[in-house]
């Protein structure tokens, strides 16, 4: 049983769903602001585009210290709830969907998510989906990906983005082929950042600082991109474009997937060839 599901908009517009033009599907709370920055950006402030953003998972298992080591997985629950709402204040998003299912949910057979996805899809109809990357490293986030692949599958061509994106969490993507990432340069309103990933403090002081990784991630992606060139920006994140498993429902996810991991070892492999 998942607990119940949560729906905040921060500025209590009465219809979130239509203004949305950006919207991540994301596993838990803080992933978001992780790996769908660059779309918190692109709508901070505007008034033609709105970022809004799905959580699947109720939060219920992290990791925990300090203050937070006590705390029951009800008591944390509630605290990361509160966490996320206050980031989709902090980040001006047009509404935050939580969904509160278990981990096992995610990873299980659950067609209730694959549901719940393609309802908001169908009524916010984002122009960009940002979601989990199909090679990370944390299973919960590849299930969030793949369900949101399905739910998109699932719903008229017409209804589908424009673009799916795959983000960067656990693994980054600085080995995909350059010519096949998607690079997205999160200079702007840079006094953000750490306000965004800072407010998870049941993460951070509870043992893990993503917000330090975080950024350093952003700071190296933007000067490791380019070998032979200088800086051209300060923060960069990356993301596998994913567009080509909702524009062809019969693709293979696993052999898509596959073609990226065997241009990365082609690649090394030519580089070490000898005479
Ligand atoms: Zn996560």
């Amino acid at each position: 049983m998942s607990e119940k599901k949560m729906f905040f908009v921060p500025d209590e517009c009465e219809e979130p769903f239509s203004r949305t033009t950006h919207l991540a599907i994301a596993a838990h709370q803080d992933d978001v602001e992780i790996m769908a920055y660059h779309g918190i950006l692109e709508c901070f402030g505007r008034k033609d585009k709105w970022f809004s953003a799905i959580v699947t998972a109720d939060g219920a298992g992290s990791p925990r210290t300090g203050i937070y080591a006590d705390y029951t997985n009800e008591e944390m629950i509630r605290v990361r709830i509160k966490e996320q709402k206050k980031a989709a204040y902090v980040g001006e998003y047009g509404f935050l969907s939580m969904l509160m299912y278990t981990s096992a949910q995610i990873k299980g057979d659950t067609p209730e998510i694959i549901e719940d996805y393609a309802d908001i899809i169908k009524k916010s109809r984002p122009e960009f989906v940002y979601t989990h990357n199909l090679c990370d490293k944390h299973p919960t986030h590849v299930a969030v990906a793949l369900k949101a692949i399905k739910a998109l599958r699932a719903l008229p061509k017409e209804l589908r983005p424009k673009k799916l994106y795959g983000c960067e969490v656990w693994k980054n993507l600085d080995w995909l082929d350059d010519v096949k990432k998607v690079k997205f340069v999160c200079d702007e309103h840079l006094n953000l950042e750490r306000a965004l990933l800072g407010i998870f403090d049941s993460q951070i002081t509870g043992g893990k600082r993503y917000d330090l990784a975080t950024e350093g991630r952003r700071i190296a992606n933007a000067t490791y991109s380019e070998s032979h060139g200088v800086d051209t920006c300060l923060r960069l994140s990356y993301a596998m474009d994913l567009t080509p498993l909702i524009e062809d429902d019969a693709m293979d996810i696993r052999e898509f997937v596959a073609g990226h991991i065997d241009d990365f070892k082609n690649q090394v492999l030519q580089k070490l060839m000898r005479d």
